[in-house]
């Protein structure tokens, strides 16, 4: 038995139906495929969490690429594997007695997604016998680092024949590209012959994708914001990584930890041209299946063209970029070589049965 889970990092619908993919369509013809939901935030840590565990934030923990810390009032990077509360889905299958491999792109969600694995690496620090045998990989930077993971991938099916595979990509071009710019059309080419070499290999596959896309044109700063309503609050902007070439860590998701006083005191926020929604913890918790005690005091959502950060002068800025994080950038495609429906991109392991 062979099963195969790949995550195409930043694979919005709109990439996917600006090229042919024969790949793809051909897995879909003997099983299915459509568009599903990620999770919210729509970010890269909080859906290959999700994927792996099979499960939701409120589950698994992790919210965000970086967290806030009340105790310690301080800020940092989500990528501690202590900071998982259950189980993945690889080392459920380790427990049965099953090989298990990991493939992804930084090295940052090797601990948390190759726990317990037998194989587990990144493209950003492959090991040598891997970069020996697919080549030194172009860098994580670089347009060709997916296309290196699906054949990092294929390779560690035929030579290590594992029982689980799951890979991860990057999405540094669909960042840097529209979906009809020719370097966004190679890189689906390309993820396309990966599913399906990854596909000829295995019994059951299901690929899906962490976040879609979109083009942004609107800087909101929400500590001006809060300055200007004289509230005294940790705005943990949640796209924030040590990985800042290709989205500057402006996202459309951020939690606001107040000081004092209630969700309520930050209403005016959802004025300012830019921010979609402000939702006080509870009400985000249950919409978006998050943890009460990890998410501040309210979630704030930008809009389809709307990032989070600094601005030079006052509440709103211009900016020029591709990215994601809110709710707009939810909507993932996926194909299941079992005929599986999958409502969201965390039902991914259980669609290979
Ligand atoms: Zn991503």
């Amino acid at each position: 038995m062979t099963h195969v889970v790949a995550c195409l990092d930043g694979l919005d619908p709109e990439y996917l139906d600006a090229v042919e993919t024969p790949g793809w369509d051909r897995i879909a013809d003997r099983g299915n495929a459509g568009t599903c939901d990620g999770l919210v935030p729509s970010l890269t840590n909080v859906n290959n969490v999700g994927i792996v565990t099979a499960s939701f934030p409120a589950e698994n923990g992790v919210t965000g690429n970086t967290y806030y810390d009340p105790e310690r009032d301080e800020q940092a990077y989500m990528n501690d594997p202590s900071l998982l509360r259950c189980r993945t889905e690889l080392q459920r299958r380790a427990d049965r007695g099953e090989t298990v491999a990991a493939l992804v792109a930084k090295d940052k969600l090797v601990g948390m997604v190759g726990q317990d694995c037998d194989l587990a690496a990144s493209a950003e620090d492959p090991p040598d016998w891997l970069a020996d045998a697919v080549g030194d990989p172009p860098g994580i930077y670089s347009g060709g680092a997916s296309a290196w993971l699906m054949d990092a991938a294929v390779h560690v099916l035929d030579e290590r024949d594992p029982d689980v595979l799951y890979v991860s990509t990057t999405d540094v071009i669909p960042h840097k590209h529209g979906p009809d710019e020719a370097a966004a059309e190679e890189w689906v080419r390309e993820l396309d012959a990966g599913v399906a070499a990854l596909a000829e290999r295995s019994d059951a596959l299901v690929a899906t994708a962490d976040h879609g896309m979109n083009y942004k044109s609107v800087c909101v700063d929400l500590e001006a914001a809060l300055d200007r309503e004289q509230l005294d609050a940790e705005v943990v902007r949640l796209i924030t990584d040590e990985h800042t070439y290709h989205h500057q860590n402006l996202g459309g998701a951020a939690y606001v930890y107040l000081e004092d006083g209630s969700a309520d005191a930050l209403a005016p926020l959802a004025d300012i041209d830019g921010v979609a929604e402000v939702l006080p913890a509870e009400e985000a918790a249950e919409r978006f299946r998050l943890p009460t005690d990890a998410i501040g005091d309210a979630l704030v959502l930008g809009t389809e063209s709307s990032v989070f950060g600094p601005v030079e002068e006052g509440v709103r800025g211009s900016v020029e970029l591709r990215s994601h994080g809110s709710h707009h950038e939810r909507r993932v495609p996926y194909v299941a070589s079992t005929g599986t429906t999958l409502d969201y991109n965390v039902e991914a392991f259980r669609g290979l049965e």
